[in-house]
């Protein structure tokens, strides 16, 4: 039969990379994106609700003519640095807006949420690793304000029977196989694009950010998960919440490190030239080594990841960059 499906920030990165897995799968996404950030050309699996999550009526709206059975939340504003010159702004969208598309699921009877979160959430690690029990101390507003959104679920599933998936993303990376669809954030701060673009000479040389880390070639060490790795699992997630599944609150990474000079190599390898590039000091609060413990996703929703190896993460996005 397949599910009607709010798809909130379907026009961003992750989010349509989801709609094309959920239309896929006999799912039936419906885009809902003020397109502040989002592209209108990434919606392509379904109708767009052009609307912002924090406009309860039109949100209802929605909900209500598409008669929507489950929402999934990847509406926010997501750079770290700037939530830490306007920590406002991120509480106010990313915790408000949810509020607000919570509060119209709730009020037209919708109980099941997936919910785009982050390894943000943890702060510094305090092992590697790194599980779903590990303390959660973030460190900038962006990883509290989705931290925040993932208590409030935990209240609305005691307290009033919602079903909720919350997925801690690691290093989102890579480009649908197809090319339909890629990562385009402005500005982009992201490592695999810059690294590529600064490689096609669409970008300045790239920063690498630090080379006196305690990692074995002295750069940071990251988890990159490659997009459609990550909309699997959002369809699993939505199938065991659909099926009468509990909330669940799950990893998503690769589950291996690749430091930032293994990514600027696959890319000189895949891209076939130089990466230009130079180091450059540390960036605040980037600790050196993050990784994910995904035991608890393989387990709760029969997945794995099949794309996240660097060289698939990097071939797919190149293409996608130099697609015709
Ligand atoms: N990075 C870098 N140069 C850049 C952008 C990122 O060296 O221009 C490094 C960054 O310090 C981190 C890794 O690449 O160690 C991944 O950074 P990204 O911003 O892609 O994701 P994050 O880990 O911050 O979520």
């Amino acid at each position: 039969m397949g599910l009607n499906v709010l798809v909130a920030g379907g026009a961003g990165y992750v989010g349509a990379h989801v709609c094309k897995a959920l239309a896929r799968a006999g799912h039936h996404p419906v885009v809902l994106d003020s397109l502040a950030h989002g592209h209108r050309e990434a919606v392509r699996w379904g109708p767009l609700v052009e609307a912002d999550i924090a406009d309860r009526a039109a949100v209802g709206r929605a909900i209500g003519s598409h008669r929507i059975d489950a929402v999934m939340h990847f509406a926010a504003w997501i750079f770290v640095g700037e939530s830490m010159t306007s920590p406002l702004k991120y509480f106010a969208n990313n915790l408000g807006g949810s509020l607000a598309l919570l509060d119209a699921a709730m009020a037209a009877g919708v109980r099941r949420v997936v919910f785009s979160s982050t390894a943000a959430v943890y702060g510094e690690p305090r092992q590697v690793p790194i599980p779903e029990s590990h303390p959660t101390e973030p460190i900038n507003p962006y990883g509290e304000s989705k931290l925040m959104v993932e208590r409030v679920l935990r209240w609305l599933d005691r307290q009033q029977g919602l079903r909720f998936a919350a997925l801690r993303y690691f290093n989102a990376s890579g480009a649908d196989p197809d090319a339909e669809i890629g990562e385009r954030h402005d500005p982009e701060t992201h490592l695999v694009p810059l690294a590529i673009l600064a490689a096609l000479g669409k970008a300045p040389a790239l920063n690498i950010f630090g080379d006196d880390y305690d990692t074995p070639d002295g750069t940071a060490i990251r988890d990159y998960i490659h997009v459609a790795d990550l909309a699997g699992a959002h369809v699993a997630a939505l199938e065991h919440l659909a099926a009468g599944g509990a909330s669940l609150t799950l990893n998503l990474g690769g589950g291996s490190g690749t430091s930032v000079r293994e990514i600027v190599d696959a890319v000189a390898r895949v891209g076939g030239r130089p990466v230009p590039a130079s180091f450059a000091p540390r960036r605040p609060g980037d600790p050196p080594r993050l990784v994910a413990d995904i035991a608890a996703a393989r387990a709760a929703l029969a997945w794995s990841p099949r794309h996240s190896d660097i060289d698939t993460i990097v071939r797919t996005a190149w293409a996608w960059h130099t697609r015709g």
